[in-house]
């Protein structure tokens, strides 16, 4: 055990170095990295508890995307419906599996009363708050960690083949202007312009130029390292159980490979948060959205720029001549079940939009899946607990948990020091539903 001292300020700081509090982290993906990345920057001695071994979480084979472009929350004006539509279809990008299961029922409640326009407009303020924080903040950690993630800046492309598509992305873009964002707006040949060795089969496009696209496992990898370096501690393989609980604090986690005691615990969980808030007693809403991606290694004509297929409703991100394809947001519970029809509708709409790109259909053996999670309203859940006073959660980012996760990292360990926040936290309150 190490012993705690109180300085004057009435912080406790452990006596190990000259080090603040202990902090744990619990989840070590993207989330729970970013967070130490930022605490051990103020100096707190932090350990990370990872269930497995942080090679292939839903934080590695996603697309990579740092998207401010993306302040519209996924609970929004005609997702209801278009998930109704599109439910019937093996190939679809959007299915929620019906099943009697009380968590699903109390979360398809909430996602539906807040998928109108007016939470949409009360919300996407906040998510384009973390988003800008985060793209700033990203360019500092590469400066930081070294330019060892193939981060590029030249934007992400907004596809569609139809007009109606393109007329919807018009209005983002006014929007995406009204938030401080730089756009363009592009028709058939300005795009065709952009991607001069394949050739299309789009109505136009926007390039929203904020938009930065990285190796997200790269990024994983190099940023884990670099913890390790500066003595973040990290215990793998290592499953939370429960907690040891004194009134309104916790004194240490409670794993398959003995105790932890620490001063302050912060729990990044991803889809698996509502499981392990119910061990702290607090009930959250949030389902896993299963994700799909395949990455083929050696395209010797790729495209020059990221894409998201507005009709397809999936992805595109190149790296050199590596290029990953992916999309689906599934919410069938949380299981590892790999349905390729999904993979081989997004490789379907990939060629659909890029006829002449020269990719093969995905083998089975190397579709990628992710768990995402989803929120009712869109917003993740980011604060602490009114019940316990020494717990942070953080989770719940989606779609966009890479877009977040600097922002995100930065805020808790604000909440940590109990600084002022460098943006309003109301929105993400744990408590809000
Ligand atoms: C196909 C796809 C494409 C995507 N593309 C993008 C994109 O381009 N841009 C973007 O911003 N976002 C994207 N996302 C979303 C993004 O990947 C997620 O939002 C993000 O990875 C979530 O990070 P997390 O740290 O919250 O969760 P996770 O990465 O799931 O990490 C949570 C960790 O907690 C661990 N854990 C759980 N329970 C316990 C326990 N009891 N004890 C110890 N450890 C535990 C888990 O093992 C896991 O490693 C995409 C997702 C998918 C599926």
């Amino acid at each position: 055990m190490k012993d705690i001292v109180y300085d004057n300020t009435g912080i406790q700081n452990s006596t190990e170095g000259n080090k603040k509090s202990a902090v744990i982290i619990i989840g070590g993906g993207i989330i729970g990295l970013n967070c130490a990345y930022y605490l051990q920057k103020e100096e707190y001695a932090v350990t990370v508890i990872e269930r497995s071994d942080i090679t292939h979480g839903c934080s590695f084979g996603n697309m990579g995307y740092f998207s401010p472009s993306h302040f519209i929350p996924l609970a929004s004006p005609g997702i209801i419906a278009e998930g109704l539509r599109y439910m019937l279809r093996s190939t679809s990008p959007f299915y929620i599996k019906p099943r009697l299961n009380r968590s699903l029922a109390e979360w398809a409640y909430h996602f539906w009363k807040n998928s109108n326009a007016n939470t949409v407009l009360k919300n996407a303020p906040h998510l384009n708050n973390i988003l800008q924080l985060s793209r700033q903040l990203i360019n500092d950690i590469r400066d930081d960690i070294g330019d060892t993630f193939l981060m590029e800046e030249k934007g992400c492309l907004m596809m569609c083949r139809e007009q109606k598509g393109l007329d919807h992305e018009f209005r983002v873009a006014a929007d995406a202007e009204k938030f401080g964002l730089t756009v363009e707006r592009l028709n058939k040949r300005e795009v065709q312009a952009l991607e001069p060795d394949i050739e299309l089969n789009v109505t136009g496009a926007v390039l929203f130029k904020d938009d930065c696209h990285i190796n997200p496992g790269r990024f994983m990898i190099v940023l884990k390292k670099y913890l390790e370096g500066k003595g973040v501690q990290f215990k793998l393989n290592t499953t939370v159980t429960g907690f040891e609980k004194q009134i309104n604090k916790i004194s240490a986690v409670i794993t398959d490979k003995g105790k932890f005691e620490g001063d302050e615990f912060i729990v990044a969980t991803g889809s698996w948060l509502p499981g392990v808030a119910k061990m702290l007693g607090i009930k959250l809403f949030l389902q896993s959205g299963k994700g799909y991606s395949y990455t083929y290694d050696q395209v010797q004509k790729n495209i020059r720029y990221p894409a998201i297929l507005k009709e397809g409703r999936c992805a595109m991100t190149p790296w050199g001549h590596q290029l990953r394809i992916g999309g689906t947001m599934e919410i069938s519970g949380i299981n590892e079940r790999i349905l390729p029809k999904r993979m081989k509708g997004i490789y379907e709409s990939v060629k659909s939009f890029y006829p002449g790109l020269q990719i093969d259909p995905p083998s089975i053996d190397k579709i990628w899946h992710g768990l995402r999670p989803v929120t009712p309203d869109g917003l993740p859940y980011i604060g602490r607990t009114k019940k316990i006073e020494n717990v942070v959660i953080a989770g719940g980012h989606a779609m966009v948990g890479v877009s977040m996760a600097p922002g995100t990292g930065k805020l808790v360990t604000e909440i940590i020091e109990r600084k002022k926040t460098t943006v309003d936290m109301h929105a993400f309150s744990i408590e809000r539903f």
